[in-house]
């Protein structure tokens, strides 16, 4: 099991030299396709602890774009959870999205009018284009294995075609490297045109894409620092593209952590019951206690128990 000295020794530079000086911003953005579990507790650990311990503040963002897997009762689910283990947000408080179902700010599925207004201007420099292609048809041109990442090869991007015919858009990507200091991995290089191609920014069913949304969002709401799973790793290098396309200027960091993943390697995920917040609060399970076997599991703390608001001791001195 790793510890918290192993965590700091990894650190390319100390946080409190990598991350910017008070006043900066971050989010948690879990997306309510399902109850919270431990993998999302170590994800809220990294980010108020980290906004605690050096001036940070958390922004809480309900990442709902996909209306096919996301409902109300896991957002009020999540609300309740994060109430309940004392990690309240500093921007958007909980009891704002409880109150809003219709215009919350920082509730992507009310966000219609601002995704479109920044494909819009895209449009207007001609980078984006309607694509007719169906992930089988792109898994026909490029062959891949399952949870390999298909590259879109660009099949609609000369063919014009007309935007009444599917609501899908593409945003064209130039082959261009992106470089990006990770707060524990370093240095990294990404060229998102080899990874993924064109980026699809609404589907065919006029769903806005995570990646879109998240991009748009993060400017929106002036994110400073994204501290995020290390399984969206390879997302980094097209968001700052993205991001670079519509206007950002304002730097942004990023820290990647490591997931928890079962004894036998395989991922957390939202239908592992065994992990779910609720169903261990029903098992009699404390708040503190639940804070510290998540601070363990990820190596940030050899407690036992973990109080919401000591949070920050998990990265002082880091
Ligand atoms: N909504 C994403 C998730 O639940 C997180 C997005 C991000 O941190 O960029 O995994």
């Amino acid at each position: 099991m790793r510890t918290p000295d192993d965590w700091r020794s990894t650190l390319p530079v100390r946080l409190s030299a990598g991350l910017p000086a008070h006043g900066w911003r971050t989010r948690f953005a879990p997306a309510p396709t399902g109850y919270l579990h431990l993998g999302h507790l170590v994800n809220a650990l990294h980010v108020w602890g980290i906004a605690r311990a050096f001036g940070g503040a958390v922004v809480l963002r309900i990442e709902d774009h996909d209306r096919t897997r996301c409902r109300p009762e896991y957002e009020q689910a999540l609300l309740d959870d994060l109430e309940w283990l004392g990690l309240a947000p500093d921007v958007y408080d909980l009891s704002s999205f409880r109150d809003d179902s219709d215009t919350h700010p920082a509730r992507q599925s009310n966000q219609d009018a601002r995704y479109r207004a920044a494909l819009d201007r895209l449009e207007e420099r001609r980078l984006v284009y309607p694509c007719r292609c169906t992930r089988r048809d792109i898994a026909q041109v490029v062959p891949h294995r399952p949870g390999e990442e298909p590259r879109y090869p660009g099949t609609c991007r000369h063919v014009g075609v007309p935007a009444e015919e599917t609501f899908a858009r593409r945003v064209r990507l130039d082959d261009a490297p992106f470089s990006f200091v990770d707060l524990r991995l370093g240095a990294l290089t990404q060229t998102p045109q080899q990874q993924c191609g064109d980026l699809l920014a609404r589907d065919r069913h006029a769903q806005w894409t995570y990646q879109f949304a998240v991009v748009v969002d993060d400017i929106t709401h002036d994110i400073d620092v994204v501290i995020r799973g290390e399984d969206l790793l390879a997302s980094t290098g097209r968001q700052l593209q993205l991001a670079s396309l519509l206007g950002r200027t304002r730097d942004i960091r990023f820290l990647h952590h490591t997931l928890l993943v079962h004894p036998d390697g395989s991922k957390l995920s939202k239908a592992t019951h065994d992990t779910s917040l609720r169903e261990m609060r029903a098992a009699g399970l404390r708040a503190d206690e639940l804070l510290g076997e998540a601070a363990r599991r990820a190596g940030l703390a050899t407690v036992d128990r973990l109080d919401a608001n000591d949070v920050a001791s998990l990265f002082a001195g880091s």
